[in-house]
């Protein structure tokens, strides 16, 4: 008998007859033999509808009852998938996480799933039952509700199936797989069938939004494959596992974009050793993310230009932070864009491939993209660009790179 866990994302469940069409996927594994246990979203929106209904109520909501508001999403939908699968005549209930209990650590609207116990459940899917647990949630310790991050039902089916030892772990959404681009809106973006997990984490974080990053950041942990696939038909998705599985055929594996960054420049910052950490310092302990850095080289020896990006949505804190750090920090002005987005391309091929810098480059000059900022790892290769070349230049890329 496999054990498996299916994780159903918000657009998956998002109506009553998502519901029923979730329902029928688990009856057909459950017809199978296999153990389930079931994890949900939200129904789409629904999160973000409350988090609006909170902000109208008070800027400075408590996190503590954001969580117990935001929790409900997968409340709902637990039961209501429960009742269509008993309705289908398939043995089912829900689990609320301090039933079970999930134990978390950690802030409200932030906390960590550390372990969950598991003779309950494992109890129930042995004798013919279906277990459906809300994502994104558990208890802490002292029996406070919290929520995990934001998409965070992703690392609740991943540390299920590492906690419960499951043979599986499938992420159903609303598209076929993890694509070389944003197939909603690139019309030439491709299925990739197998990712590694080091490629995905990075597509993940730099803006492919088909799965949380820290989710996948535990499964490469734990080595706990992922089969990321559509609710809406019966094709194959992506298999997301250890590189030793794949064999690259193609230097970059995909391209992806954010369009929320900004960019902070500071001309004539004093060029002496501790500048950079006293620019930098205050900011981290803000828990300002800053992603790029690039000084550039003193022609006089004294001072020098120093451009970084951050999130826009923390561009006038860190405006303000530096201004009110003017004892530590001198420069002579402060300027910042926040038109700008970072296109990246990734791949676990490019290790072994040489030129696919300037390749990136090239391409990009062909399209008279100008680029404002470079990052570079092992197995990406990220630029700055103004906001409005975006589409531009990553369609170039795609073709460039064999995507298309
Ligand atoms: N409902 C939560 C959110 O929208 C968690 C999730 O969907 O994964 O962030
Ligand atoms: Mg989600």
């Amino acid at each position: 008998m496999t054990k498996i866990v299916i994780k159903f994302g918000g657009s998956s469940v998002g109506s009553i007859d998502r519901i029923i069409a979730a329902a029928k996927i688990i009856k057909k594994k459950f017809d199978k033999n296999n153990k389930i246990i079931v994890v949900v979203s939200a129904m789409a929106g629904k999160t973000n509808e409350l988090v609006k209904q909170s902000e109208k109520i008070s800027k400075n909501f408590s996190k503590r009852e954001l969580d117990v508001l935001l929790t409900s999403g997968e409340q709902v939908t637990s039961a209501l998938l429960a009742g269509a699968l008993e309705e289908k005549g398939v043995r089912a209930r829900s689990y609320m996480s301090w039933q079970i209990p999930i134990l978390t650590d950690g802030d409200h609207n932030n906390s960590r799933i550390i372990n969950m116990h598991v003779e309950k459940i494992n109890k129930y899917i042995s004798n013919k039952g279906v277990a459906i647990i809300p994502g994104f949630q558990g208890i802490t310790k002292d029996g406070e509700i919290t929520t995990i991050g934001r998409g965070g039902s992703d690392a609740t089916a991943v540390a299920i199936a590492k906690i419960f030892n499951t043979d599986e772990c499938e992420i159903y959404t609303d598209v076929e797989g993890v694509y070389s681009t944003d197939p909603r809106h690139f019309l030439k973006a491709k299925k990739i069938n197998k990712i590694s997990y080091e490629e995905m984490l990075e597509m993940s974080s730099l803006g492919a939004k088909v799965m949380q990053a820290s989710a996948v950041q535990t499964a490469m942990m734990y080595d706990l494959p992922l089969h990321v696939r559509s609710t809406f038909s019966d094709v194959k998705g992506t298999k997301i596992f250890s590189s030793e599985n794949i064999d690259y055929s193609k230097t970059v594996t995909g391209v992806t974009y954010t369009k929320d960054e900004a960019k902070i420049t500071l001309l004539g910052v004093q060029d002496k050793p501790g500048v950079a950490a006293d620019i930098f310092e205050p900011l981290g302990k803000k828990f300002i993310n800053v992603d790029m850095v690039i000084q550039n080289i003193s022609p006089d020896g004294k001072t020098t230009d120093l451009t970084f990006t951050i999130k826009r949505s923390d561009l006038n804190k860190t405006i303000k932070i530096i201004k009110s750090n003017k004892k530590n920090v001198k420069y002579k002005s402060i300027s910042s864009d926040k038109k700008v987005s970072k296109v990246s391309i990734v791949g676990a091929g490019m290790i072994t491939a040489p030129g696919v810098t300037y390749k990136m480059f090239r391409a990009l000059a062909q399209e008279k993209v100008n680029i404002l900022a470079i990052s570079t790892s092992e197995i990406k290769l990220s630029v700055i660009i103004n906001e409005t070349n975006t589409t531009k230049a990553v369609k170039k890329l795609h073709t460039v790179f064999n995507l298309d």
